[in-house]
Protein backbone atom coordinates (compact mmCIF):
# COMPACT_ATOMS: atom_id res chain seq x y z
CA UNK A 1 0.00 0.00 0.00
CA UNK A 2 2.82 2.52 -0.84
CA UNK A 3 1.09 5.19 -2.53
CA UNK A 4 -1.28 5.29 0.08
CA UNK A 5 1.67 6.70 2.07
CA UNK A 6 1.04 10.64 3.06
CA UNK A 7 -2.00 10.39 1.30
CA UNK A 8 -4.91 12.34 3.24
CA UNK A 9 -7.35 9.26 3.10
CA UNK A 10 -4.18 7.55 5.58
CA UNK A 11 -4.95 7.12 9.03
CA UNK A 12 -2.47 8.90 11.00
CA UNK A 13 -3.62 6.97 14.43
CA UNK A 14 -6.22 5.14 16.47
CA UNK A 15 -8.43 8.32 17.20
CA UNK A 16 -7.98 9.38 13.85
CA UNK A 17 -11.70 9.06 12.98
CA UNK A 18 -13.82 11.26 9.88
CA UNK A 19 -17.19 11.55 11.59
CA UNK A 20 -19.82 13.54 9.22
CA UNK A 21 -22.67 14.89 10.49
CA UNK A 22 -25.83 16.65 8.37
CA UNK A 23 -28.21 18.32 10.95
CA UNK A 24 -28.42 15.55 13.56
CA UNK A 25 -27.26 12.92 11.64
CA UNK A 26 -24.18 11.52 11.90
CA UNK A 27 -21.93 8.83 10.07
CA UNK A 28 -18.64 7.33 11.17
CA UNK A 29 -17.06 5.52 13.78
CA UNK A 30 -19.02 4.94 16.89
CA UNK A 31 -22.70 5.05 15.28
CA UNK A 32 -24.36 3.01 13.22
CA UNK A 33 -26.56 4.55 10.45
CA UNK A 34 -28.89 3.31 8.02
CA UNK A 35 -29.89 4.18 4.91
CA UNK A 36 -32.60 2.56 2.96
CA UNK A 37 -34.88 3.06 -0.29
CA UNK A 38 -35.72 1.09 -3.20
CA UNK A 39 -33.30 0.49 -5.71
CA UNK A 40 -34.35 2.84 -8.28
CA UNK A 41 -37.39 5.48 -7.53
CA UNK A 42 -40.32 4.74 -9.55
CA UNK A 43 -43.39 6.34 -8.38
CA UNK A 44 -44.66 9.38 -6.46
CA UNK A 45 -46.61 7.28 -4.52
CA UNK A 46 -44.26 4.51 -3.86
CA UNK A 47 -41.60 6.40 -2.83
CA UNK A 48 -43.83 8.45 -0.30
CA UNK A 49 -45.18 5.20 1.14
CA UNK A 50 -41.53 3.45 1.05
CA UNK A 51 -39.73 6.52 2.84
CA UNK A 52 -42.43 6.90 5.42
CA UNK A 53 -42.36 3.10 6.37
CA UNK A 54 -38.43 3.30 5.99
CA UNK A 55 -38.22 6.46 8.40
CA UNK A 56 -40.93 5.21 11.11
CA UNK A 57 -38.91 1.64 11.00
CA UNK A 58 -35.20 3.73 11.69
CA UNK A 59 -33.39 4.78 9.10
CA UNK A 60 -32.25 7.87 9.22
CA UNK A 61 -31.40 8.58 5.04
CA UNK A 62 -33.57 7.33 1.88
CA UNK A 63 -31.93 5.85 -0.88
CA UNK A 64 -33.71 7.96 -3.59
CA UNK A 65 -32.07 7.29 -7.29
CA UNK A 66 -32.88 9.15 -10.05
CA UNK A 67 -30.50 7.91 -12.39
CA UNK A 68 -29.96 4.11 -13.08
CA UNK A 69 -26.92 2.59 -14.67
CA UNK A 70 -27.99 -0.69 -15.87
CA UNK A 71 -26.05 -3.00 -17.74
CA UNK A 72 -28.71 -3.19 -20.26
CA UNK A 73 -29.82 -0.02 -22.06
CA UNK A 74 -32.98 -1.50 -22.29
CA UNK A 75 -34.10 -1.83 -18.70
CA UNK A 76 -35.48 0.59 -16.49
CA UNK A 77 -32.95 3.83 -16.37
CA UNK A 78 -34.94 5.84 -13.71
CA UNK A 79 -36.69 8.67 -13.63
CA UNK A 80 -33.65 11.38 -14.49
CA UNK A 81 -33.44 14.61 -13.70
CA UNK A 82 -37.15 15.28 -14.34
CA UNK A 83 -37.67 13.81 -11.23
CA UNK A 84 -35.60 16.64 -9.00
CA UNK A 85 -39.38 17.51 -7.50
CA UNK A 86 -39.84 14.41 -6.17
CA UNK A 87 -36.81 15.01 -3.88
CA UNK A 88 -38.73 18.24 -2.83
CA UNK A 89 -41.86 16.30 -2.00
CA UNK A 90 -39.80 13.93 0.24
CA UNK A 91 -37.81 16.75 2.02
CA UNK A 92 -41.24 18.07 3.00
CA UNK A 93 -43.30 14.59 4.06
CA UNK A 94 -40.23 13.45 5.98
CA UNK A 95 -37.66 13.94 8.10
CA UNK A 96 -35.06 11.55 6.29
CA UNK A 97 -31.88 12.89 4.61
CA UNK A 98 -32.21 12.30 1.08
CA UNK A 99 -28.68 10.17 -0.73
CA UNK A 100 -28.97 9.86 -4.96
CA UNK A 101 -26.43 8.62 -7.25
CA UNK A 102 -25.09 11.46 -9.74
CA UNK A 103 -23.92 9.82 -12.94
CA UNK A 104 -22.66 12.33 -14.67
CA UNK A 105 -21.15 16.24 -13.74
CA UNK A 106 -24.27 17.84 -16.04
CA UNK A 107 -26.39 17.08 -12.72
CA UNK A 108 -24.33 18.37 -10.37
CA UNK A 109 -25.24 21.52 -9.50
CA UNK A 110 -28.90 20.41 -9.42
CA UNK A 111 -28.43 17.00 -7.82
CA UNK A 112 -25.92 18.88 -4.80
CA UNK A 113 -29.32 21.72 -4.12
CA UNK A 114 -31.62 18.90 -3.43
CA UNK A 115 -30.16 16.07 -2.13
CA UNK A 116 -28.39 16.10 1.05
CA UNK A 117 -25.69 12.90 -0.26
CA UNK A 118 -24.76 12.23 -3.65
CA UNK A 119 -23.35 8.67 -4.72
CA UNK A 120 -21.14 7.45 -6.53
CA UNK A 121 -22.04 4.07 -7.90
CA UNK A 122 -19.26 1.39 -8.49
CA UNK A 123 -18.70 1.62 -12.04
CA UNK A 124 -18.04 4.98 -11.95
CA UNK A 125 -15.21 4.71 -9.06
CA UNK A 126 -12.99 5.48 -11.80
CA UNK A 127 -14.53 8.37 -13.38
CA UNK A 128 -11.77 10.86 -12.26
CA UNK A 129 -13.80 13.99 -13.51
CA UNK A 130 -16.72 13.02 -11.53
CA UNK A 131 -14.47 12.22 -8.87
CA UNK A 132 -12.73 15.27 -9.12
CA UNK A 133 -15.97 17.67 -9.56
CA UNK A 134 -17.66 16.47 -6.12
CA UNK A 135 -14.41 16.81 -4.27
CA UNK A 136 -14.79 20.99 -4.98
CA UNK A 137 -18.74 20.93 -3.26
CA UNK A 138 -19.32 20.58 0.37
CA UNK A 139 -21.37 17.76 0.59
CA UNK A 140 -21.13 14.34 1.87
CA UNK A 141 -20.55 11.65 -1.32
CA UNK A 142 -20.87 7.53 -0.94
CA UNK A 143 -18.52 6.72 -2.88
CA UNK A 144 -18.95 2.83 -3.80
CA UNK A 145 -15.88 0.52 -4.33
CA UNK A 146 -15.46 -0.76 -7.99
CA UNK A 147 -16.09 -4.21 -8.68
CA UNK A 148 -13.13 -5.15 -9.62
CA UNK A 149 -10.59 -2.75 -7.32
CA UNK A 150 -8.31 -3.26 -4.89
CA UNK A 151 -8.47 -1.62 -1.66
CA UNK A 152 -5.70 0.46 -2.44
CA UNK A 153 -7.68 1.55 -5.55
CA UNK A 154 -10.42 2.26 -4.09
CA UNK A 155 -8.67 4.90 -1.42
CA UNK A 156 -6.95 6.27 -4.03
CA UNK A 157 -10.20 6.81 -5.75
CA UNK A 158 -11.43 8.68 -3.01
CA UNK A 159 -8.30 10.62 -2.41
CA UNK A 160 -9.48 12.73 -5.70
CA UNK A 161 -11.98 13.48 -3.87
CA UNK A 162 -10.21 14.64 -1.05
CA UNK A 163 -7.21 15.53 -2.58
CA UNK A 164 -9.55 18.50 -4.26
CA UNK A 165 -11.18 19.77 -0.80
CA UNK A 166 -14.12 17.51 0.12
CA UNK A 167 -13.28 15.71 3.59
CA UNK A 168 -16.88 14.48 3.62
CA UNK A 169 -16.40 10.81 1.86
CA UNK A 170 -18.38 7.70 2.79
CA UNK A 171 -16.68 4.47 1.47
CA UNK A 172 -18.91 2.07 0.75
CA UNK A 173 -18.24 -2.12 -0.01
CA UNK A 174 -20.26 -3.11 -1.94
CA UNK A 175 -19.25 -6.49 -3.00
CA UNK A 176 -16.43 -7.37 -5.21
CA UNK A 177 -16.45 -10.43 -8.26
CA UNK A 178 -15.07 -13.58 -7.93
CA UNK A 179 -15.67 -17.03 -9.29
CA UNK A 180 -18.84 -17.44 -7.12
CA UNK A 181 -21.88 -17.62 -8.87
CA UNK A 182 -24.38 -18.59 -5.82
CA UNK A 183 -24.43 -14.67 -4.74
CA UNK A 184 -24.50 -11.56 -7.25
CA UNK A 185 -20.99 -10.39 -5.62
CA UNK A 186 -18.83 -11.46 -2.83
CA UNK A 187 -19.26 -9.36 0.02
CA UNK A 188 -15.68 -8.59 1.17
CA UNK A 189 -16.25 -8.71 4.79
CA UNK A 190 -13.13 -7.71 5.69
CA UNK A 191 -12.84 -5.18 3.51
CA UNK A 192 -14.84 -3.35 6.43
CA UNK A 193 -12.07 -3.53 9.47
CA UNK A 194 -9.13 -3.38 6.54
CA UNK A 195 -10.68 0.01 5.49
CA UNK A 196 -10.84 1.23 9.34
CA UNK A 197 -7.33 0.77 9.63
CA UNK A 198 -6.27 2.32 6.46
CA UNK A 199 -8.40 5.13 6.35
CA UNK A 200 -10.31 7.64 9.00
CA UNK A 201 -13.26 7.65 7.01
CA UNK A 202 -16.74 6.24 7.85
CA UNK A 203 -16.93 2.53 6.38
CA UNK A 204 -20.47 1.60 5.21
CA UNK A 205 -21.59 -1.81 3.51
CA UNK A 206 -24.23 -2.13 1.10
CA UNK A 207 -25.90 -6.45 1.89
CA UNK A 208 -28.37 -5.69 -1.27
CA UNK A 209 -25.59 -5.64 -4.06
CA UNK A 210 -23.03 -7.80 -2.83
CA UNK A 211 -25.65 -10.77 -1.87
CA UNK A 212 -28.30 -10.27 -5.09
CA UNK A 213 -30.70 -12.01 -2.93
CA UNK A 214 -33.18 -10.64 -0.39
CA UNK A 215 -32.56 -13.48 2.01
CA UNK A 216 -29.08 -13.01 2.75
CA UNK A 217 -29.32 -9.52 3.40
CA UNK A 218 -30.65 -9.69 7.11
CA UNK A 219 -26.96 -11.71 7.48
CA UNK A 220 -24.79 -9.75 5.61
CA UNK A 221 -26.11 -6.50 7.22
CA UNK A 222 -25.47 -8.17 10.55
CA UNK A 223 -22.02 -9.12 9.34
CA UNK A 224 -21.47 -5.48 8.53
CA UNK A 225 -22.25 -4.17 11.96
CA UNK A 226 -20.01 -6.83 13.76
CA UNK A 227 -17.32 -6.15 11.29
CA UNK A 228 -16.88 -2.63 12.24
CA UNK A 229 -19.02 -1.26 9.44
CA UNK A 230 -20.37 2.44 10.30
CA UNK A 231 -23.67 1.78 8.49
CA UNK A 232 -25.65 0.46 5.54
CA UNK A 233 -27.65 0.89 2.36
CA UNK A 234 -30.29 -1.47 1.95
CA UNK A 235 -32.65 -1.79 -0.64
CA UNK A 236 -35.90 -2.18 0.81
CA UNK A 237 -39.15 -2.15 -1.48
CA UNK A 238 -43.05 -2.35 -0.38
CA UNK A 239 -43.61 -5.14 -3.21
CA UNK A 240 -40.31 -6.49 -3.87
CA UNK A 241 -41.36 -8.58 -7.37
CA UNK A 242 -42.97 -5.83 -9.21
CA UNK A 243 -40.44 -3.38 -8.54
CA UNK A 244 -38.80 -2.41 -11.64
CA UNK A 245 -34.93 -2.98 -11.18
CA UNK A 246 -33.37 -5.07 -8.49
CA UNK A 247 -36.37 -7.07 -6.85
CA UNK A 248 -34.84 -10.14 -6.00
CA UNK A 249 -32.41 -8.50 -3.49
CA UNK A 250 -34.92 -5.65 -1.93
CA UNK A 251 -36.46 -6.63 1.04
CA UNK A 252 -40.05 -6.07 2.08
CA UNK A 253 -41.13 -3.26 4.70
CA UNK A 254 -41.99 -6.10 7.47
CA UNK A 255 -38.63 -7.78 6.72
CA UNK A 256 -36.83 -4.35 6.94
CA UNK A 257 -38.00 -3.37 9.91
CA UNK A 258 -37.95 -6.75 11.97
CA UNK A 259 -34.14 -6.46 10.39
CA UNK A 260 -33.88 -2.98 11.99
CA UNK A 261 -35.09 -4.32 15.53
CA UNK A 262 -32.65 -6.86 15.52
CA UNK A 263 -29.26 -4.58 14.76
CA UNK A 264 -31.05 -1.93 16.87
CA UNK A 265 -30.12 -4.83 20.02
CA UNK A 266 -26.69 -5.84 18.26
CA UNK A 267 -25.97 -2.01 17.79
CA UNK A 268 -26.81 -1.81 21.61
CA UNK A 269 -24.49 -4.33 22.88
CA UNK A 270 -21.55 -2.86 20.91
CA UNK A 271 -21.92 0.19 22.72
CA UNK A 272 -22.65 2.41 19.42
CA UNK A 273 -23.54 5.64 20.11
CA UNK A 274 -26.59 6.29 17.97
CA UNK A 275 -28.99 4.07 16.09
CA UNK A 276 -32.23 5.27 15.52
CA UNK A 277 -34.35 7.40 17.06
CA UNK A 278 -37.54 4.69 16.89
CA UNK A 279 -36.18 1.47 18.25
CA UNK A 280 -32.61 2.64 19.36
C1 LIG B 1 -26.72 1.09 -6.70
O1 LIG B 1 -26.39 1.28 -5.53
O2 LIG B 1 -27.76 1.56 -7.19
C2 LIG B 1 -25.90 0.27 -7.60
C3 LIG B 1 -26.16 0.20 -8.90
O3 LIG B 1 -24.91 -0.39 -7.01
P1 LIG B 1 -23.42 -0.50 -7.52
O4 LIG B 1 -23.03 0.86 -8.04
O5 LIG B 1 -22.67 -0.91 -6.30
O6 LIG B 1 -23.43 -1.56 -8.59
MN1 LIG C 1 -30.01 -1.76 -7.20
Amino acid sequence: MNRLHKTKVQKINSEHNTIIAVNDVHIGEGYFTVIAGPCALESEELALKTAKAVENSGARIFRCSLFKPRTSPYTYQGYGIEGVNLLKLLHSETNLLLETEILSTDHLDTLAKEADILRIGSRNMDNYELLKAVGKINKPVILKRNMSATLEEFLLAAEYILSVGNEKIILCERGIRTFETYTRNTLDILAVPALKELTHLPVIVDPSHSTGKSSLVPAASKAALAAGADGLMIEVHPDPINSYSDGKQSINIPTFDKLMRELSEMANLLGKKSFSTIHG
